[in-house]
């Protein structure tokens, strides 16, 4: 009998928490393990790995002491908040004895098994896992080079210091103003994220800037949640959201940064604050480590999450070819963990199991309404795979309620998985 939705949420607790495989006891090895980037996917990895087997040595490189989330920023940027509430250390992944370096990991040498970090260390490895998450693609939009422009046009999709400058913008923009985002086409980090941004951004002109306007100019035709986010538009903000899609002129070619202009085929926009999130690519040590093939991502075995072009490389979250798995904290964390768990495997001498794997992306509408969307997959066959009428979205011209829990439910799972994450 298929799942319905129901029966999938009541289940993810259990398989995105715990991530449905049995903590069985691993013969103990004094393995090195080193993870690149502490972000869902390297923390959940790292903690994951020291329960499992508590004698290897674990070693995470990271460059921030502190690390901001993605999610629930665009909840403080739409109310001009604070990035305090989503900002963590590692202070407890280091107390559980994870050896944590605040350093850049370099280079790679696949052959030698060894990582290079600034200060000159090097680390030898017998198993390497990559998280580094997403960067940007130089040149991909006339204009916007990746040195200067961000400061002019702030992506904000690494948050932090691109996320204040954003607020920053907004704060200071004059009522009457317009916000102009620019969305790349797919594949990119969370794909619903600049719509749940812009229905924010349009709230807080709505409450406290009314004459002002978002202009969405999207590289596609379609995207995540649509005809729940163009409900909530249509009932919240007639006046203070429009979306163009890729077919009526919205895909963004041209950038001019000092006059905050953006070009499509057409048209020339002048922005008040303008939005630019460029075309991405996993994280560039994945490409100096060689585990990127010409798509600019990462393939994977999908019940190992082992490289397909690095032997005793494991790559994870943002970074990696997924699909249909989006490209969010929640697929992070759970890859993180099955990763873990094939590796204590493989290092015992067994082979990786497959399993159940979920992911479910909250969106807010308004700061107290959420809709989401769940996907259910296997990684039988070591590829991903939608599973048949698993999953599904929000209910369409829902009872108000359901759009309060909904948001209810977001903040919980956000507490859940950043407990998990961060400690
Ligand atoms: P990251 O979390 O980005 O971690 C990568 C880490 O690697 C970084 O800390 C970086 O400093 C480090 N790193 C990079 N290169 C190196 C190197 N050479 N050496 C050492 N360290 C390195 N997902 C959800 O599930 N739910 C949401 O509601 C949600 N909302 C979002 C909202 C926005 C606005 C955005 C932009 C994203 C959102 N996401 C959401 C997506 C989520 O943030 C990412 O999918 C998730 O962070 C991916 O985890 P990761 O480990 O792959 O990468």
């Amino acid at each position: 009998m298929p799942l319905n939705r129901r029966d999938m949420l009541a289940g993810l607790g259990a398989i995105g928490l715990a991530s449905g495989l049995p903590l069985y006891a691993f013969p103990q090895t004094n393995a090195r393990i080193v993870v690149i980037g502490g972000g869902f996917g390297g923390t959940s990895a790292a903690r994951t790995l020291k329960r499992l087997l508590p004698n290897a040595s674990i070693a995470l490189i990271e460059p921030k002491a502190t690390y901001v989330t993605c999610p629930f920023s665009n909840v403080e940027i739409g109310k001009l908040g604070s990035l305090t509430p989503i900002s963590f250390s590692y202070t407890a992944l280091e107390a559980e004895g994870i050896k944590v370096h605040q350093a850049e990991a370099t280079s790679v040498d696949p052959i030698r098994q060894t990582v290079q970090i600034t200060g000159g260390e090097t680390l030898a490895y017998d198993r390497l896992i990559l998280s580094p998450g997403i960067d940007f693609r130089a040149n991909a939009i006339d204009g916007y080079d990746l040195q200067d422009a961000p400061n002019r046009m702030p992506h904000a999709w690494k948050a932090g210091d691109q996320t204040r400058l954003l607020m920053r913008q907004l704060r200071e923009m004059e009522d009457g103003g317009l916000f102009v985002m620019s969305v790349p086409p797919a594949p990119y980090r969370c794909p619903p994220g600049p719509y749940e941004r812009a229905s924010l951004i349009a709230h807080y002109f709505k409450t406290q800037k009314p004459r002002s306007k978002v202009l969405i100019l999207d590289g596609k035709d379609q995207f995540s949640k649509m005809p729940l986010f163009q409900e909530a538009w249509k009932e919240h903000y007639p006046d203070h959201l429009e979306w163009r899609s890729a077919t009526d002129d919205g895909r963004v070619s041209k950038v001019d940064i000092q006059n905050l202009t953006l070009s499509t085929d057409f048209e020339d926009i002048q922005a008040d604050v303008a939005n630019v999130i460029p075309p991405q690519k996993a994280g560039t040590i994945a490409e100096r480590a060689s585990v990127t093939d010409s798509t600019g991502w990462c393939p994977i075995d999908a019940l190992s999450f082992a490289s397909t072009l690095q032997p005793n490389i494991h790559v994870i979250g943002d970074a990696t070819i997924a699909a249909p798995m989006p490209k969010s904290a929640f697929s992070a964390n759970l890859q993180g963990k099955i990763c873990a768990h094939a590796i204590a495997r493989i290092l015992a001498g067994k082979e990786p199991i497959a399993t159940t794997l979920a992911n479910t992306c909250y969106s807010f509408t308004t700061p107290d309404e959420a809709v989401s969307i769940v996907g259910v997959y296997s990684n039988s066959d070591s590829r991903l795979s939608s599973i048949p009428g698993a999953g599904g979205l929000s209910p369409l011209a829902a009872d108000k309620s359901i759009r309060y829990a909904e948001a209810r439910q977001a903040k919980i799972w956000y507490d859940a998985i950043t407990t998990e994450a961060f400690g």
